[in-house]
């Protein structure tokens, strides 16, 4: 069976969106059958895969909260293997409506399971925050992805998050995990690699050994709606989640 991945940070700017689109992407271009789950009201992933934010039929707001089927509301995108459930601004409302409805935070796992079997793999672009969203991203994922921005308050904030993984694992997903743990936004600075070594000190083979650098194709490539590998092949950003894919994909 395919793994769902939830790719999540509390704060704000650390490579979530990035690491989702392009990882995504390259275990499409893998030859595996790769969904891309938008949850966050941003649309930045929506985007990133080239699908216009503002022209979907059915987003994932309409799945988790009016009952549209959720095959009606996956896209395919330009690229072969790779489909997207879509987000936008409505989504915000949803962080509210779920409050009130039954099983809030099992919404999101029971709509994916009537498709899950027919991908490899699953990723989910979490908001940044550890609200019901987000919860909503763990409980229905069978493994955390956390990024970590290369920088002086990195570790800032994890232990928040890492006991949230905890609690949903004793409480509502038993089988959650931490997949791993990428550095992000890598730069040749003693800063840089300090944090790198307290980061891998702390939480030892969590961290995966491909480390993405910063890199300004990938900050550019979203602005023409396309993954890395498609705008650049060989820049620094392309090989680095490649490497990536290549890890995961061996971790099993
Ligand atoms: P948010 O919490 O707002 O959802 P995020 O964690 O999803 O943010 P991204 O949107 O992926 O973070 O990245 C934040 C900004 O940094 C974006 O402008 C992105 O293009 C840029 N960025 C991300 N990773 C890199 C990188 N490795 N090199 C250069 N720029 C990057
Ligand atoms: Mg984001």
């Amino acid at each position: 069976m395919g793994q769902i991945i939830a790719i999540a940070n509390q704060k704000g700017g650390v490579g979530k969106t990035t690491t989702a689109v392009n990882l995504a992407a390259c275990m499409a271009a893998a030859d595996k059958k790769t969904l891309l789950v938008d949850l966050d009201p941003q649309g930045n992933a929506t985007q990133g895969l080239g699908l216009d934010k503002n022209q979907v039929e059915f987003s994932v707001y309409e799945v988790l909260i009016n009952e549209v089927a959720i095959r009606s509301a996956i896209r395919p995108t330009e690229m072969k293997n790779l489909f997207a459930l879509p987000a936008n601004r409505e989504l915000v409302g949803a962080e509210v409506e779920l409050v009130e409805l039954d099983n809030r935070e099992f919404h999101l796992r029971s709509r994916l399971s009537s498709v899950r079997e027919e991908y490899d793999y699953v990723f989910i672009d979490c908001p940044p925050s550890l609200g019901l969203l987000t919860l909503n991203g763990l409980v229905a994922a069978d493994g955390v992805l956390v990024t970590l921005q290369c920088e002086y308050y990195a570790l800032e904030g994890l232990s928040e998050l890492l006991q949230t993984v905890i609690l949903v694992r004793d409480n509502l997903n038993s089988s959650l995990h931490v997949q791993g743990v990428l550095l992000t936004m890598y730069q040749h600075t003693n800063l840089c690699k300090q944090v790198v070594d307290d980061v891998r000190e702390h939480l030892g083979q969590k961290v995966y050994q491909t480390v993405i650098p910063r890199n300004v194709t990938l900050s550019e490539a979203p602005s023409f709606g396309k993954p890395v590998i498609y705008y650049d092949l060989k820049s620094a950003g392309a090989q680095a989640y490649l490497s990536l894919a290549r890890e995961i994909i061996a971790r099993g």
